[in-house]
């Protein structure tokens, strides 16, 4: 592993590799998976059903899923472009390339510490993207699925898209000063987590069924991990998410 990490950055920039793996982790973790989630019904539909959250007359049409590819890949093409664009024109990678390999408990510590940082920038601009004054402008077409599905995960207007989807996963291996190995385990647990939690089913338990909360009752559930729901109560079992949840109805 080592000797092959060594010998890739002989070959190539950083910049390179780091566009290439991220590319590649995009395509498997994002867009595989959520061809997955999608087609799961003609599959498996028995399975399926069992499995969905929200009533079969809630989710999405086939033309609504195609409207959702096409923003998404907007959104890819945009953010996949501005870094390609910054490679050609010098720029270098931002992460730590280190020829030494980090050690699994470093990838480990730096991951976790990465998802809680994500939980924190991600909770409050989220919130921030539900006041009322950027709400309709910003946030409102990722609700357009109450039922979501997997793809929704990134069915954003471009400015949600930097702020929710691009910024809380860029900045804290960033801020960590992580070793790109883990930027890439993180970029993969975020791809798969995001991809769950919207993907309308009740797979790996809690976390799918609060974001699936969040899309169906709009004022709950603004974090992904939960941990920012439970401290300021918005997990909408607590008073203040009922609160929420009232002054909406
Ligand atoms: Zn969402
Ligand atoms: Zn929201």
């Amino acid at each position: 592993m080592s000797t092959l990490w060594k010998d890739l950055l002989h070959r190539y920039p950083p910049a390179a590799i780091e566009f290439f793996v991220n590319s590649t982790i995009q395509l498997v973790c994002f867009w595989l998976v959520s061809a997955i989630y999608i087609f799961l019904p003609y599959f498996s539909p028995a399975f399926s059903a069992r499995h969905k959250l929200q009533k079969q007359e809630k989710q999405p049409t086939a033309a609504e899923i195609w409207e959702c590819f096409l923003v998404v890949f907007r959104n890819q093409v945009l953010s996949s472009s501005a870094q390609l664009g910054t490679i050609l024109l010098g720029a270098k990678s931002s992460h730590r390339f280190d020829v030494i390999l980090p050690g699994p408990a470093e990838v480990a510590r730096d991951a976790i510490l990465c998802i809680f940082l994500r939980e924190i920038i991600f909770y409050y601009v989220h919130r921030l993207l539900h006041h009322p004054f950027l709400y309709p402008i910003v946030h409102k077409p990722h609700h357009r699925f109450t039922a979501p599905v997997a793809l929704a995960a990134q069915y954003a207007t471009v400015t949600e898209h930097i702020l929710a989807n691009i910024l809380p996963f860029a900045l804290p291996p960033q801020i960590l000063k992580c070793h790109v190995i883990t930027f890439w385990v993180f970029l993969v647990f975020s791809l798969l987590e995001t991809t769950t939690v919207h993907s309308g089913y009740d797979f790996f338990s809690g976390s799918a069924r609060m974001h699936d909360l969040h899309h169906e009752k709009f004022v709950v559930c603004f974090g992904s991990v939960g941990l920012m729901d439970w401290l300021h109560k918005t997990d909408g079992k607590s008073g203040e998410g009922r609160r929420l949840q009232v002054k909406m109805q």
